[in-house]
């Protein structure tokens, strides 16, 4: 006889499989059924053309071909960061993914992007010799606004996925985050030079720690929660974001 559990299960799924079929899930890029949420067929595949794109493990910017000089930091990195990997570039699909997560409420899209970040070889090999997983911390008004971090969202799911510890280590000082509206890129590094502050450097001294945000447009909110960091003096310091704005569009001002 079946339990009283089992009998719920069904029928919590069954009234998903309703819902579903009333309101089927639609792809947050072009509106078809999401048969891959929060994608559909399509867009997911483009997704994944995407995260093929060649790009710089140490400032994770685009490069002509995998192993191809960097234009951008010419193998020198960014500093403070031993390494930075990235999912893909901002561009479609993804940007109104990160837009949807972001600005409407979409926080589980987050956790969709953990899983994309997971797929990823280089991703889990740098994940294996990690420590500590520190999400850029948004700042405390920012956070009650918008009812979550979404760079906690992502760095939870890829901690439970890789086994990392996820811990806020540092606190934003400042509210910067009115510099989505800032186009100039002297104004957002001049914003950030104080911006964060480190809470707990017992946590990172000594060890592997990997920043995580979800897109490094100048990379000036990833530097300043670096150098941040490294004050605290780790083993290692790298970074994984999620999307990279290409420098050669200016496209700062929806993100
Ligand atoms: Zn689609
Ligand atoms: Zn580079």
């Amino acid at each position: 006889m079946a339990s009283a559990s089992s009998i719920l299960k069904q029928i919590r799924g069954a009234s998903a499989d309703a819902i579903d079929f009333c309101f089927p899930p639609t792809c947050r890029v072009c509106d078809a059924r999401a048969q891959r949420w929060p994608l559909c067929e399509d867009c997911h595949t483009a997704m994944l053309e995407l995260e093929r794109g060649d790009y710089c493990t140490l400032c994770a910017l685009p490069v002509a071909e995998r192993g191809a000089p960097c234009p951008y930091c010419l193998g020198e990195g960014l500093f403070p960061f031993d390494r930075v990997l990235r999912l893909a570039n901002y561009q479609e699909p993804i940007k109104p993914l990160v837009v949807a997560m972001k600005f409407h409420h979409a926080w589980p899209i987050g956790e969709f992007f953990a899983g994309r970040l997971f797929a990823q070889q280089a991703i889990r090999d740098l994940l294996s010799t990690a420590d500590l997983i520190v999400p850029v911390p948004l700042h405390p008004r920012r956070q009650v606004a918008r009812g979550y971090n979404q760079a906690e969202v992502i760095a939870r799911r890829l901690g439970k996925f890789g086994r990392v510890p996820v811990r806020q280590v540092a606190a934003r000082l400042a509210d910067t985050h009115a510099q989505s509206l800032t186009q100039s890129k002297s104004l957002r590094i001049e914003n950030l030079r104080h911006a964060f502050g480190l809470l707990y450097p017992k946590q990172v001294a000594g060890r592997n720690v990997i920043l995580l945000d979800d897109v490094r447009t100048t990379a000036a909110t990833l530097q300043s929660l670096g150098r941040c960091i490294r004050s605290g003096k780790p083993a290692r310091l790298s970074a994984i974001v999620v999307a990279t704005a290409d420098p050669r569009h200016s496209n700062f001002e929806e993100i």
